[in-house]
């Protein structure tokens, strides 16, 4: 190996520096250590592959669900100079046969392929002579049961390990707790190798849950120092958004409602007006957010608590995308705890289904009623180690009193 990863990501990409994380999972690849990677959205798992993939003397499969990940991918590498082939559906046969040749011959060093097709009897044997050092199965929460988008397809791939034992082996998510990360692991790797998670602390946002009490005073006081920005309040209900964007606009505010029950031309409308204008306020339920890339969300505000640390999670990290300090304000009232507790009962999914439910319920419940650092709280939930307090969360800005008992039994029996 002559060039070091830094520069082969300079070189090719453009990029000056690995984000954090980046490079200790390039590394592991390029040593052969089977690594499962847990990283959010957005944090650049690609490059993480990608990179090794170029290094490596032998080539490389990327298996990927869509064929759109897989022509983004190729189309991305192609602008860095990178000839990369792909077989899939949404291609005809004479460019399938190209890309084959293109990858035999060494002149693309990855190939994007599907599960179900690479599983296939005539791909496994056509590549055993071609000898891939590494396998990489993006998007690999797929592969498991416990993940919420289980696909059978992925299920075949545990014999990857079998069939390529010199290969190896990398799976990539963003969103797997710690059940699934096992079950992948060991369906992959037969419960072998590295399981690294990073990314996904956001220190930029300041995170804060108040005791519900009248939501109306809540809302409108932690507004009213924010009238010139953006932000998005979470309601569980779409009549309480539009009862509440009612209220708001009474109150002087731009605010628009955005549930599942409008038309889609009214909710484009408010979508598009909420991500053009300055100051504008909207009162969502979560069919709002795929896909919000709005930089300057300045808060987000949850009337009603999600229904998981995910679902929260990622509703939180719609705000401060640019960087700059945003806020993350949860109302907790144990009146939406037991909603949500009868949401999970009568879902209609199996008892096990049921069972992790309620443990991702439980998880925001302790993160709602924690005692340190809720950013703490946050990682160590996702797995990610090794954070020390935040200092600009509500604990770490004015922790609780936690009374001592003792002088209050004290005074009790004494008199
Ligand atoms: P993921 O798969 O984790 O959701 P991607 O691999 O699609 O994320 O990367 C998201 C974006 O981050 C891409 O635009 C990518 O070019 C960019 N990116 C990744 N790594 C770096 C880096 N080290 N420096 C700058 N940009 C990066
Ligand atoms: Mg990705």
């Amino acid at each position: 190996m002559t060039q070091s990863p830094q520069s082969i990501l300079k070189s090719v990409f453009g990029f000056p520096e690995f984000r954090p994380g980046q490079l200790p999972i390039v590394e592991r690849l390029l040593a052969g250590t089977h690594t499962l990677c847990v990283m959010p959205t957005g944090a650049g798992k690609s490059l993480c592959y990608q990179v090794p993939a170029l290094m490596l003397e032998r080539p490389s499969i990327i298996v990927s669900p869509l064929v759109a990940l897989m022509d983004d991918q190729i189309a991305g590498l192609a602008a860095n100079g990178v000839t990369a082939a792909a077989i899939h559906s949404g291609r005809d046969r004479e460019q399938n046969v190209a890309a084959w040749r293109a990858f035999q011959s060494g002149e693309a060093k990855l190939l994007y392929l599907s599960p179900e097709r690479l599983m296939t009897g005539r791909m496994l044997d056509a590549l055993k002579p071609v000898n891939p050092g590494l396998f990489v199965v993006d998007e690999a929460h797929c592969i498991s049961k416990w993940g919420a988008s289980f696909r059978p397809e992925y299920e075949q791939l545990s014999q990857l390990k079998h069939h390529f034992p010199n290969a190896t082996l990398a799976a990539f998510t963003a969103t797997a707790d710690s059940a699934t990360r096992t079950d992948i692991a060991e369906k992959l790797f037969g419960g072998e190798g590295d399981t690294v998670v990073r990314g996904f602390d956001r220190p930029n946002l300041n995170l804060a849950v108040l005791p519900k009490a009248q939501w109306k005073p809540q809302l409108l006081g932690f507004l009213a120092e924010r009238r010139e920005q953006s932000g998005i309040v979470y309601c569980l209900s779409r009549k309480l958004t539009e009862e509440v964007a009612a209220m708001l606009k009474a109150e002087g505010y731009r605010a628009l409602s955005y549930h599942a029950g409008m038309s889609p031309e009214m909710r484009r409308e408010n979508q598009e007006i909420f991500m053009a204008e300055a100051a504008v306020i909207m009162v969502a339920t979560i069919a709002f957010g795929m896909g919000i890339d709005k930089p300057d969300i300045r808060y987000v505000f949850h009337l009603n608590m999600p229904g998981s640390m995910e679902a929260y999670y990622q509703e939180i990290g719609r705000a401060g995308r640019d960087g700059a300090p945003a806020d993350a304000m949860m109302l907790y009232g144990l009146g939406d705890a037991s909603l949500r507790r009868r949401f999970i009962d009568d879902d209609g999914e199996d008892d096990a289904h049921k069972r992790r439910e309620h443990q991702r319920l439980d998880a925001l419940l302790s993160y709602c009623e924690a005692t340190q650092c809720r950013r703490i709280t946050l990682l160590s939930y996702f797995g990610e180690p090794g954070s020390k307090a935040c200092g600009n969360c509500d604990i770490c800005l004015d922790p609780p009193v936690l009374l001592d008992g003792t002088r209050e039994a004290q005074m009790l029996f004494s008199a």
